[in-house]
């Protein structure tokens, strides 16, 4: 098997585009010249429509999970308290850190593979009119929904006055978000998921009211201070050494989707998630999420007793080069996720599904060679 032909389909780090990989290869240049600043001012300002606003975006070295903490830090102290709308791993990450900063969580939980619904959101955000901010995670990656974010967004803003802030790490980049419009505070993503590029960069966006709170305290933290990033960016920078190799990266993922057009990327991402889930039925593998709240960006497949997905993943791996992701938390060993998001296009598609067929034949499971792969193509050929 060739190394450089490896066929990465989970949810992240996801496969880099060749011009983005040659974009960071290019010479260092000093974080503090014209030359940075230029690069730094032009990359954000083209973030603005992948997050839908008019904010500024701010770029800060780190790995997703730095913005998330950010977005707890800057906002509430220790004694505060917050909701956080919990459906799965990355939900209950969010917790996690609120708990670390002495925040007092109330956990919407619901069971892996639902999504949070503004029908639950609405009743127990009234039963707590204290809480000071609602933390929600778009793409639950871990279970491949996609959460009604934008309905949600509705009804914090009509229910209370706490902020709304979103983990929108693996779908920001591959599936609608209109952060002004439907009233999100703070939106967060990071660079190696849909934005194809390398672990190391976050991305974050803050509403004026937001702000308020923010410019009304002094967090608990130096390096994720929010007002230390504004300031530098006024200036063109960031505060501390900016991830240079990165953001020549991510000028040219911005070219690849301005090019491709940001409607056409949410489409393409569809159509890889209708596909995954039309050749996942055609198996009789069962989805763990309802087609109505299913991600573009990842999809979760869990076979109950029929197989072991472990068993699968090797046999991938080894023969056919190709890496699917497991499950998290009590879903290991039970599930596997494949990710389609970023550089990934429906050819790539019906390549791990094929895949995904021959390998379950050679652990024994007797499946129908081309079902899923026929189903796949007739969702594909009948798309418009
Ligand atoms: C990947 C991911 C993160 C961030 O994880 P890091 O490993 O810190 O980059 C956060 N939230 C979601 C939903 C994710 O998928």
């Amino acid at each position: 098997m060739f190394a450089d032909k490896l066929i990465l389909r989970i949810p992240g780090p996801t496969p880099i585009p060749p011009r983005v990989q040659q974009a960071m290869a290019r010479p260092m240049i000093g974080h503090r010249s014209g030359q940075f600043s230029e690069l730094f001012a032009r990359t954000a300002e083209r973030l603005k429509p992948i997050f839908g606003t008019k904010q500024d975006v701010y770029i800060l070295a780190g790995s997703g999970t730095s913005a998330l903490e950010l977005s707890v830090v800057n906002v509430l102290a220790s004694g505060d308290e917050a909701v956080v709308l919990v459906s799965g791993a990355f939900g209950e990450r969010f917790a996690k850190i609120c708990e670390r900063y002495g925040i007092i969580v109330h956990r919407l939980q619901v069971t892996w593979g639902e999504p949070v619904t503004p029908e639950l959101l609405a009743p127990y955000l009234a039963e707590r009119p204290q809480v000071k901010a609602v933390f929600a995670t778009y793409c639950e990656t871990s279970t491949g929904v996609l959460n009604p974010i934008r309905e949600l967004a509705q009804v914090v803003r009509e229910k209370s006055d706490a902020l709304f802030i979103v983990d929108g790490v693996s779908c920001v980049g591959a599936v609608p978000c209109e952060m002004d419009e439907w009233g999100i505070d703070i939106l967060v993503t990071g660079s190696q998921k849909a934005f194809m590029l390398p672990t190391g960069l976050a991305f974050v966006a803050v509403s004026e009211r937001a702000w308020k709170v923010i410019d009304s305290r002094t967090p608990l933290a130096f390096y994720l201070d929010l007002k230390a990033y504004r300031k530098s960016f006024a200036d063109r920078t960031t505060p501390y050494t900016p991830a240079v190799s990165l953001v020549f990266g991510l000028e040219e993922v911005c070219a690849m989707i301005e090019e491709e057009g940001l409607a056409n990327i949410i489409r393409r991402h569809e159509l890889m998630r209708d596909m995954t889930r039309a050749a996942m039925k055609a198996l009789q593998l069962p989805l763990m999420t309802a087609d109505a709240y299913a991600s573009p960006t990842v999809t979760s497949v869990n076979p109950g007793e029929a197989f072991d997905p472990e068993a699968l993943r090797k046999t991938l791996r080894t023969k056919h080069n190709v890496v699917i992701a497991g499950g998290q938390a009590h879903l290991t060993g039970k599930i596997f996720r494949i990710g389609h998001m970023g550089y990934c296009e429906p050819l790539d598609v019906i390549q791990v599904i094929s895949a995904i067929e021959i390998s379950l034949r050679q652990i024994g499971v007797d499946v129908p060679f081309g079902e899923g792969v026929k189903a796949a193509q007739e969702v594909l050929v009948n798309h418009v």
